[in-house]
This record gives C-alpha cells, structure tokens and sequence, in this order.
C-alpha cells in the first residue's frame, strides 16, 4: 500500500510513500518504547538542552518546510513560514518552563512527607490532521518530550511529506534514536495500534467522528485520550464596537489557513441595528483578500486541502441556501483544476441550516442577526461545540464579563481573534472535545500525577 501527496493546487501526484506493515508498525512502538525506558531517566536541562535544538533546526528549514506545506496542502508561504516559527517557539517555551510545572508539590498533611511528582507514563500515540501539519503535531511533541514521554504519530494521510520531515526533525536535533517516529499508515489501523500495551495513552486533534472513533476504543482499553475536535465559534458583535477594528479581525480570523482551522470564527452575530454597516466592511474585506498560488507572496488564500472536503464545503452552504440563506460574496466553485473555493459570505443564516449548526471547514462566513446582546449570547451558546468565541464591545469589562461567565467556549477572546498561545491552555467543551493542550495544563495531561505519602 501507499499513501499519495497530492498538490491540492492542481489535483496532480506529488509523491508516493510506501506505507508501513502491521509488523514494521509493531517494530517502532517497540523502539520507542526502548527509547522511553531510558529518556524517562534523562535529566530536564539534557531535555530542555534538545529542544532549544529543535528550535534552531526548525528555524533553519523554515523555508523549505513551508514549501513542503504548501505543496501538500495549499498553505499560502507566508502562513506556513510563521507556523514553523510558532513551533520553534513551542519548543523554547517548554525548554525554559517544563522543569518548573513539574516540580514536585509539597501538601502538608498528617504525614512526615507527602508530595505530589510528576511522572511520564509512556509512548503517546498522536493523531493528527493536515491543517497545521507541523504545529498541530509540535504543540503535542514539545511537553511530551519535555515531560520524559515518547511518541508515535498516525499524521493525517494527505501530508506524509511533513510527517516525515518531523521525525527528520526531531533526529537532526539530536534526540536519542525513536524517541520519536512516524508511523505511516491508514485510519483503518489505528485501533490495532491503540490496543498496543505499549501504547499508553492516545491525543487526537481532528473530527468528531474520528474523535468519538478513536475515544471508544481507548475507552474500552481505559486509555486516556485527550481530544481537539471541530468548532463553529461565534463571534459576537455588538453595537458599541469599532465596526473598523471588529471586522478586520473577524475577516482573518475566519480566511485563517483558507478557514481551515477549528479556531477560525465561523459564526457571526451581529446586534441588528448594527448589521447593515458590519456586512458592508466584512464584505469589503473578505472581497480584497487574494485567492491564488500558495507559493506567491501576495496570497491569502490558497486551495483548499483536499477536493473531496471543498465539495462537502459547497454542499454546505447550497443546503443553507436552499434553507433560506443569501449570498453576498463567492459561493461558487471556481472552473480550474484544484481544490479551490473563494471567500465567501452568507447572511439570513438561522439554527436549523448547514452554516449555523456545522463546522463549515473553509473561507464561508455565515452573518447572524441578533436582536440584542441577551440574543446574541443565547445564538452563540446553541450550538453543539464550544472550542472559541470572542465578543467585540467598547465596554472592556462588561466584555470581559461576558468572555468570563456567559459564552460556553474553551478560550474566550475580547476585541480580538481567538488563538492559541504555547503559554495558555488550548481545548474545547462540549462536541468540541476534553483535556487541554499547552500551558502547564497541557503538560499535565500525559504524566501519572503521583501522590508520594512518607509515614
Ligand atoms: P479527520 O478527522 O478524518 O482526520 C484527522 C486525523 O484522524 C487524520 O490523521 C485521519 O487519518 C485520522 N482518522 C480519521 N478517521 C479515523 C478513525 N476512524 N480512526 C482513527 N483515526 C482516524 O478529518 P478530515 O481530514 O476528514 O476532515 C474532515 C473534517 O474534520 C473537516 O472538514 C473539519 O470539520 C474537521 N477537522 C478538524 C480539525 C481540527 O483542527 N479540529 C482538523 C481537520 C479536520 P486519515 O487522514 O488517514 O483519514
């Protein structure tokens, strides 16, 4: 078997990687395995020593990795030169802090000592997605390492290209020998390798349908999972903001990584006295943006990452057409080989369509109108994912408030987009998924958090 890199650009081969057997696949959890009996031992300035490594080797091909992206799934340059430097800075965040959250953590009680350690537990199995195929993977590999785990990555079978380059990565670094490895197989054997002993916990950021898939399984074996699934995070507007300043934001958060991304703003409510001046500046914006070659420096947006999930996309808003929605801008696949679809703009959108209850997965923005701010949280909170929401108002605190107690999301962003930061924990709530990635909070997830009670 093997698994093909298509150039989403033009639908044309890019290369073919054989993939691995069930043998060889069991050969490297073993490896790593080997690898983590004696990483765990290593000390945290020997670790945080290889990281500030791997910073400096990811800097150094930052370049021809965002090529690489490009080519497999249509990142414009720009973008994929700044997702390498976000992961150089993942691997320098936990190289200086990963010693200081896990610190043993004196409690007094009636003991002579007691204390809680963190230890590592072992091989973690990643599975990841195409959409930020180097930071997606990073955000995860940088506290793993740090807190003496290995791991092994099932990436998304489109970019096995930058599946590859990470473990080179990783080896040029200079980490012991499969410390790391990528394991190059379809979806179809994850289960196989998440029944592994060796295998001691899985994170998987990605749908929910493979979510859910991949949390049964770990279930049933009483793994631990940690899962980052989709979103369909609403951004409220209301009539006090910098309509300005509001829309610019709204416009790149939701044209982020062609609106790829599980934190781009897919919703928003708009209050209605406002709605008419907010749609004619996000129109104006979403119209300037470039659609075109990935390589090209002046574009914003590139293909999308597979034809068949641009279809889905298309079919997504025709359905929220049919169910009464306009189109203001785009909706119409354009006449040229590839995976392209341009910036496009709904407004009439209520619950019950397509760009109201599902993650729409590419540069669709969907206007709902609010009759006031009361409304427009209730319209923000109905909805089955709960990953990001941000609310723009000249009122900073009573903003605040409302980011702090009332909008049911995992990061809520004031006069701002929604992103992720290698020092704030990263995750979501309801179908949006459980546990967090970076911060201390992520770091935590993978280690037996152990109670040590000297009588
Ligand atoms: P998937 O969830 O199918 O892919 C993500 C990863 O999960 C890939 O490595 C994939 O492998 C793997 N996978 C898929 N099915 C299973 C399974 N049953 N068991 C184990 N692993 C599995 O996403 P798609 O690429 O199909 O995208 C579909 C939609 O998912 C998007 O439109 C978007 O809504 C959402 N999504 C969300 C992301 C996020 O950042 N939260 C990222 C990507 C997608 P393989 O590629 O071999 O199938």
């Amino acid at each position: 078997m093997n698994i093909l890199s298509i150039n989403p650009a033009d639908n044309k081969p890019l290369a073919k990687h054989k993939s691995h057997t069930p043998k060889q696949v069991r050969q490297k959890i073993k490896q790593t395995h080997r690898a983590w009996l004696k990483w765990r031992n290593t000390a945290f300035n020997e670790r945080s020593g290889l990281l500030k490594k791997m910073a400096d080797v990811l800097l150094s091909h930052k370049e021809d990795l965002a090529v690489l992206m490009a080519n497999e799934m249509g990142k414009p340059l720009k973008q994929g030169i700044a997702e390498v430097e976000k992961c150089a800075a993942v691997c320098t965040y936990y190289a200086g802090i990963a010693e200081s959250f896990l610190k043993e953590q004196i409690i007094a009680t009636d003991a002579f000592k007691s204390y809680v350690t963190f230890q590592p537990i072992g091989v973690v199995l990643a599975v990841m997605p195409w959409n930020f195929p180097l930071w997606q993977v990073f955000r995860f590999l940088a506290p793993a390492l740090a807190a003496g785990n290995c791991g092994v990555l099932k990436h998304a079978s489109n970019v096995p290209g930058c599946a590859l380059a990470i473990e080179d990565i990783v080896k040029e670094a200079g980490f012991p020998d499969h410390v790391f490895q990528t394991l190059l197989i379809g979806s179809g054997e994850v289960e196989a390798i998440i029944a592994d002993p060796l295998i001691q916990a899985v994170t998987l950021t990605g749908s929910n349908a493979a979510g859910s898939k991949v949390a049964a399984k770990a279930g049933e074996l009483i793994k631990k999972t940690v899962l980052e699934l989709g979103g369909s995070d609403a951004y409220i507007i209301l009539k006090d903001a910098d309509l300005e300043q509001a829309t610019e934001a709204c416009v790149n958060s939701r044209l982020i990584n062609g609106g790829q991304s599980c934190i781009a703003a897919k919703r928003f409510i708009v209050e209605e006295e406002i709605e008419t001046e907010f749609t004619r500046l996000f129109v104006e914006k979403m119209r300037a943006k470039v659609m075109g070659d990935p390589l090209q420096n002046g574009t914003d947006i590139g293909p999308q990452a597979r034809a068949d999930l641009r279809d889905e996309l298309h079919d997504q808003v025709i359905r929220s057409v049919q169910k009464g929605a306009k189109i203001l801008l785009g909706g119409e696949v354009p006449k040229q080989p590839g995976a392209w679809y341009p910036p496009t703009v709904l407004t009439g959108v209520k619950k019950g369509m397509p760009a109201s209850d599902e993650e729409l997965f590419g540069p669709v923005a969907a206007i709902i109108s609010a009759r006031d701010e009361e409304h427009a949280i209730t319209l923000a909170n109905d909805n089955i994912f709960g990953l990001g929401a941000a609310i723009f108002t000249a009122d900073k605190t009573r903003g605040e408030h409302i980011a702090a107690t009332r909008l049911e999301a995992g990061s809520c962003f004031v006069n701002t987009m929604v992103k992720s930061d290698p020092r704030l924990p990263f995750g979501g709530i309801k179908q949006s998924g459980y546990g967090r990635e970076l911060g201390m909070f992520g770091i935590h997830e993978f280690v037996n958090i152990k109670t040590v009670f000297v009588a």
